[in-house]
């Protein structure tokens, strides 16, 4: 599979790695599903400690291809955004999400992003396959795509208007409605990778957290879509 660009992501995916050996050892629960591929995705954006930043833009736009029968991890897509209206990153965002005004500054605006992951989802994810979006709450698909595309004028894919929160997979499976992804973890008995509120890194854990809850018999279908 191809590995992300930065070395700064690549210990995290070793830990995946290893996190996907010990939980082998307990998938004999697992039942088929609807899909070929999960697409885990959890974007970053602009913020500051208490103040709304307006408009709020994405930086960050990672998606990992989840294969739905192994649970691997076969094909990333990882790019920094360029903001557009606030392009200067607070210290409290660069603080909470570990992402650098380097990274940024060196990503390109929205527009080429989308248009990149547009390009992703045709040659390494196939539209013609069966794939269904995770994200951990509906912030993501419900709130900051359709935004930033009204925002840059374009349209949210018809791909992107359908998804599943894992925060009520995990609440079906445990009983627990649990607010952030690490206390699901913790009540998976999972260990957490990474920087917590790095893009990349969430996919990680979401992922690990999608196999844990497929190990115990879970069934994914969507949770959400809009118009
Ligand atoms: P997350 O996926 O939970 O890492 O958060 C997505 C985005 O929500 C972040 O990139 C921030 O823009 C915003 N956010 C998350 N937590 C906070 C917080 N404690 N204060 C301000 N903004 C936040
Ligand atoms: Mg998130
Ligand atoms: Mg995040």
């Amino acid at each position: 599979m191809r590995l992300p660009l930065t070395s700064r992501v690549w210990i995290p995916l070793q830990l995946f790695k290893l996190n996907f050996k010990i939980q082998q050892a307990n998938m004999s629960t697992r039942i088929p599903q609807s899909f070929d591929y999960f697409l885990v995705l959890d974007f970053e954006a602009t913020c500051d400690n208490k103040k709304k930043i307006e408009p709020q833009e994405i930086i960050e736009f990672p998606v990992l291809k989840v294969n739905a029968e192994t649970y691997e991890v076969e094909s990333v897509f990882h790019h920094f955004v360029k903001p557009r209206y606030h392009p200067t990153l607070t210290n409290f965002c660069m603080n909470l999400t570990s992402i650098t005004q380097t990274e940024v500054d060196d990503g390109e605006l929205f527009p080429v992003v989308l248009q990149e992951f547009d390009k992703w989802m045709k040659e390494d994810v196939g539209l013609g396959k069966q794939f269904l979006f995770i994200t951990c709450g509906d912030w993501d698909l419900k709130t900051m795509l359709p935004s930033q595309c009204a925002l840059e004028n374009l349209q949210v894919p018809q791909y992107c208007k359908k998804w599943l929160n894992i925060k009520k997979s995990y609440a079906v499976m445990t009983g627990e409605y649990n607010k952030g992804m690490i206390s699901m973890m913790r009540g998976l008995q999972l260990s957490h990778t990474g920087h917590l509120h790095r893009g990349f890194d969430d996919c990680l854990n979401i992922a690990i957290i999608l196999r844990a809850l497929a190990n115990r018999g879970c069934k994914f279908l969507p949770t959400m879509s809009i118009s």
